[in-house]
C-alpha cells in the first residue's frame, strides 16, 4: 500500500458536500473525542467550525502543553544552491527565471555554518533547488558531514530521493526530512509543475514514506497553502500524517502549513487563506494529530507568529535567509526563494517566545551512537 491509495479513495468523495452539511453539533461531537477519525477532522475544517475557534483553541493549547510542555523549538534554514531544473509556477528558483544562480562550495558552506552557529542555533534545515548536476549526492553527503560538525541536528529539504540515497544522507548525519507535497490535487499539481522531475506527483507523494523507511528520526510534511482548494489540501495532509504516524512508530511526524508568499515571477495563489482560516487549519491539525510537531516559518508575520505560540505551534524558524550564501555575506540575499515576513533575529524571536511564557529550545535531543 502507498498513500496514493488514500488519495484515490478520497478523489471520489464529495468533500465540499460534506463540508456544507456539517452542523454545530457535529463540530461539538468531534471536539469531545479523545481520538478523532478523519470525518471529525474534516468537520473541524468546515465553515461551520469557524464559529468554534475558541473551544478549538483551548483544547489545542491543552493538548500541546500536555505533549510538548511550554517549549518552542527553534531552527534555521540554510540554502546551499538555487539551481533548479524544474518549472514550478510559484517559486523564485524556477528554471525560467533570470536570477543569479549559485551553488556554495564546501568552504562557503563552512562560512555560513560559522555565521549561523554564532547565533546559538543548533537545529539546521539544509535546502537546495532540484538539480542533480549542481547538487549531486556526493556533494550533499559532504555538506551534511561538514554541517554536523557545527549543529546538533541537520535536516534536509531537498528533491525526493530513493531510499538508498536517503539512507546515505542519514548515515552522513542528517536526522530529519522535510518534503512538502505542495498540493494533493493531482490536476492542480499538473498545472503548477510545468516541467522537470517534480512534475512526477507520485514520486513526490511517496518520498516521505521512503524517508521514514530509510530511518530518519523526523519527517515533516505539508501542503503549500494557496495552490489547491485549501480545505481539501489540509484534509489530505492530515490524512497523510496519520498514515505515516500509524506505520512508522519510531518516526516523529511533523506538519507545516506554508502559505504562498510573493516570489520572483509574482505568482498569485488561486486559493489564498486569510489569517482566520490559517488558525482554524492549524488548530484542526493539532486536534487530529496531538503529538505531531507543528512548524510555522518566517513566511508569517512576527506578531501573528507570536500569537500562534499559544495555539499548538511547537517549532519556529528564526533569523532566516532564503538567498544562497546570505548569512556570511548579506549582499547575497538578493536571490531569495520567497519573501520573508518575520525579519527578526534569532535572539529577538527567542525573546518573543519567552515573553509569551514559553521556553525557546535551541537543542532538544542528542544522537548517541
Ligand atoms: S519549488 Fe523547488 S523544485 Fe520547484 S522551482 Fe522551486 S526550487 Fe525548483
Amino acid at each position: 500500500m502507498s498513500f496514493i491509495d488514500v488519495v484515490e479513495q478520497y478523489e471520489d468523495f464529495d468533500v465540499d458536500g460534506f463540508l456544507g452539511q456539517v452542523t454545530d453539533r457535529d463540530v461539538e461531537r468531534a471536539l469531545a473525542k479523545e481520538k478523532m477519525e478523519p470525518m471529525d477532522f474534516l468537520a473541524l475544517l468546515s465553515p461551520t467550525a469557524a464559529g468554534h475557534l475558541e473551544p478549538m483553541a483551548q483544547k489545542a493549547r491543552r493538548l500541546t502543553v500536555q505533549y510538548f510542555g511550554r517549549t518552542i523549538q527553534l531552527f534555521i534554514p540554510l540554502y546551499i544552491s538555487n539551481y533548479c531544473s524544474n518549472q514550478c509556477l510559484y517559486c523564485g528558483f524556477n528554471r525560467t527565471h533570470a536570477i543569479e544562480r549559485k551553488t556554495l562550495t564546501l568552504e562557503e558552506i563552512e562560512c555560513e555554518a560559522q555565521a549561523i552557529a554564532s547565533t546559538g542555533m543548533q537545529h539546521l534545515l539544509l535546502l537546495t533547488g532540484e538539480s542533480l548536476q549542481a547538487t549531486p549526492m556526493d556533494y550533499l553527503e559532504a555538506a551534511v558531514r561538514l554541517l554536523k560538525r557545527y549543529f546538533a541536528s541537520v535536516s534536509i529539504e531537498i528533491f525526493p530521493l530513493d531510499k538508498a540515497d536517503y539512507r546515505r544522507l542519514k548515515t552522513a548525519g542528517a536526522d530529519g526530512l522535510t518534503l512538502y507535497q505542495e498540493t494533493y490535487d493531482r490536476s492542480v499539481y499538473r498545472q503548477v509543475h510545468l516541467a522537470g522531475r517534480k512534475a512526477d506527483y507520485r514520486n513526490r507523494l511517496d518520498a516521505p514514506e521512503r524517508g521514514a523507511r530509510a530511518g530518519f528520526r523526523a519527517v515533516n510534511i505539508g501542503p503549500l497553502v494557496g495552490l489547491g482548494e485549501k480545505r481539501h489540501d489540509v484534509f489530505m495532509c492530515g490524512l497523510h500524517a496519520r498514515y505515516l504516524d500509524d506505520r512508522f512508530l519510531e518516526t516523529e511526524i511533523g506538519l507545516s502549513l506554508p502559505r504562498i508568499n510573493p516570489a520572483e515571477g509574482g505568482y498569485q495563489p488561486a486559493h489564498p487563506a486569510d489569517d482566520r482560516a490559517f488558525v482554524q487549519f492549524l488548530l484542526a491539525l493539532r486536534l487530529f494529530m496531538p503529538r505531531s510537531a507543528l512548524t510555522v516559518s518566517t513566511r508569517e508575520r512576527a506578531g501573528f507568529r507570536d500569537r500562534l505560540i499559544h495555539l499548538g505551534v511547537t517549532r519556529l524558524s528564526a533569523g532566516s535567509c532564503t538567498g544562497v550564501g546570505g548569512y556570511a555575506r548579506p549582499a547575497e540575499r538578493k536571490t531569495a526563494q520567497f519573501e520573508i515576513s518575520d525579519q527578526r533575529s534569532v535572539a529577538q524571536v527567542a525573546q518573543a517566545i519567552a515573553a509569551q511564557g514559553y521556553q525557546p529550545v535551541y537543542k532538544d535531543w542528542d544522537l548517541i551512537a
